[in-house]
């Protein structure tokens, strides 16, 4: 055990984050080493977008396949075809894209070592130590204990990282996660492919039997295929919804490669360092993009980012450049994130609802296998959109109905203060106001309130109809004093 080998900086994880940004730090002549446990391949269904392939000068023979057109299928079964722009979308075999990777690095100047990391210390000078059990490739069982020392740790070690707790990074205990499950199967040979098969299609289902909050897959991987789905409702069957849409799109008889899945962080996080000595990238920093679930080329950027603000912390002794990746990240994409999270966040399911769901698809299923009418109690799917997921806005709803209240107290007053004294505010002057804003206010809170859109939409119509009566009124009033006053008396 070499206790003072000392590297300027040690990249945890070898998957698109760390190995990128391991590629970044060696071509800027830093040593580096990259550690990465080995042995498993990552869950994950290989689409990456046209931009990674040209700006990280991805090679041809990493596509297995190369999808030309999405297919949006909605709830009710319709769907869109989408030419994608620039051509196609690139399928990888994360198996062989993460070790070309690697292998990228290494050909850089990276040290490559197998083994798990397991905590972060420090020496008597105040330098991280990093503790490992180092193995062989493929090895099982118990490695051997092994530290390095490291200016600079490059967190890469993916969702629910241990480095971001080990190396304490404010906001790491607070991540939420999508829980996301494929399955590989073997693609239909030509004589047994169902109607409509596309092999060169990404089919994409938003139908709330695939799933309550995410979207469910159908890649093609060329020998292979991956049909996914994700949620984050943990009373979701995630392995029933896929056999929902292998039966659904024909693929149920396929043979089955691996069953697999991995959470997904849903939104960044607020730091990505710790103002120290460690910097977050790829799904340890949370970087996957909120409902589309798009994490390769994000967390390759935020490695390359990454490794960017070490190389600077290094150069100027200055640990305030390790908040550089974060700050350059959002610059770039902060928008598409802000955007996509509040997607994400209106499509999350009300919990009693979707196990009403998940009732009603399973008594669905047995009526479907026996023949048999099952009982089902009465169905309140959740309103789709803005209503979906508000259940948790308890404090605005709230704070609206106090508003409400105020409001109609307010002209109560006005109308009671007019009457006994006969000085202030006519009705006439504030009632149509006064019912715009009651009814504008009363269809938000219906919709927070979960009601069925006529509601909404007749308390809208009433707001605007009460809002133009008003105009038009003041608007007369305006045009008669105007006459009055150039009539010559
Ligand atoms: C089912 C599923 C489907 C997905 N489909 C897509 C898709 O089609 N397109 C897309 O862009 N994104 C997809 N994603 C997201 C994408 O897979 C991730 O965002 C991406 O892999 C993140 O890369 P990363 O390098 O940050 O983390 P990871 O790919 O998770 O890599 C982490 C690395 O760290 C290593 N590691 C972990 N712990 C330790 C440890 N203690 N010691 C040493 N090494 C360790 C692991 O071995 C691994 O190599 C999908 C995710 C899932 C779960």
């Amino acid at each position: 055990m070499n206790t003072d080998e000392i590297f300027d900086v040690v990249v945890i994880g070898g998957g698109p984050a760390g190995a990128t940004a391991a590629h970044e730090l060696a071509r800027q002549g830093r040593s580096v080493l990259l550690l990465d446990r080995a042995g498993r391949i990552k869950p994950c269904g290989g689409a990456i977008p046209p931009r990674l392939i040209k700006d990280f000068d991805i090679p041809d023979e990493l596509l297995v396949a190369k999808a030309q057109c999405a297919r949006m299928i909605a709830p009710s079964n319709k769907h869109v075809d989408i030419p994608i722009d620039n051509g196609f979308v690139g399928m990888v075999n994360r198996e062989s894209f993460d070790e070309w990777l690697r292998a990228r690095a290494a050909t850089a100047g990276a040290v490559r070592r197998t083994g798990v990391f397991e905590k972060l210390s420090r020496d008597a000078d105040g330098t991280s130590v990093v503790h490992y059990s180092a193995r062989e490739r493929h090895q099982r069982g118990e490695g051997t204990p092994a530290q390095v020392r490291a200016r600079v740790i490059v967190g890469a070690d993916g969702a629910k990282s241990q480095v971001a707790r080990q190396g304490a990074v404010p906001g790491v205990e607070d991540t939420q996660y999508v829980f996301a499950y494929h399955e590989i199967v073997r693609a239909p040979a030509q004589a047994t492919q169902p109607a409509g098969f596309d092999g060169t299609r990404c089919d994409v289902y938003y139908q709330g039997r695939f799933s309550p909050d995410f979207y469910g897959w159908v890649f093609p991987h060329g020998d292979t295929m991956s049909i996914g789905t994700g949620s984050a409702d943990k009373g979701f069957s995630l392995r029933g919804s896929v056999q929902r849409m292998r039966e659904a799109s024909g693929l149920a008889g396929c043979e089955t490669l691996r069953r697999e899945g991995a959470p997904l962080p849903m939104k960044p996080l607020k730091r990505w360092d710790n103002g120290r000595d460690v910097v977050l990238a790829g799904d340890a920093a949370g970087v996957v993009a909120p409902a589309s679930g798009e994490g390769i080329y994000y967390a390759m950027l935020g490695g390359e980012l990454a490794a960017q603000a070490a190389h600077e912390m290094l150069a100027t002794g200055d640990v305030r450049a390790l908040k550089l990746a974060r700050k350059r990240f959002m610059k770039l994409h902060g928008t598409v994130f802000t955007v996509l999270g509040i997607m994400q966040w209106l499509r999350r399911p009300r919990r009693a609802a979707t196990h009403l769901r998940v009732l009603h698809e399973q008594a669905a299923h047995a009526q479907e296998a026996h023949g048999a009418r099952a009982h089902l109690p009465q169905r309140h799917e959740p309103p789709a959109g803005l209503c979906a997921g508000v259940s948790e806005l308890w404090p605005i709803r709230w704070l609206l109905d106090a508003v409400i209240v105020f409001t109609v107290l307010e002209g109560l007053g006005l109308w009671l203060y007019h009457r006994l004294t006969g000085q202030g505010l006519a009705p006439n002057d504030y009632a149509l106001n006064m019912l715009s804003g009651l009814c504008l206010m009363l269809a938000v809170r219906a919709a927070l309130g979960g009601l069925a859109w006529p509601w909404i939409a007749v308390c809208l119509s009433a707001s605007g109809l009460a809002h133009g009566w008003d105009l038009q009124r003041r608007w007369q009033r305006q045009r008669s004093t105007a006459r009055s006053v150039s009539r010559p008396s």
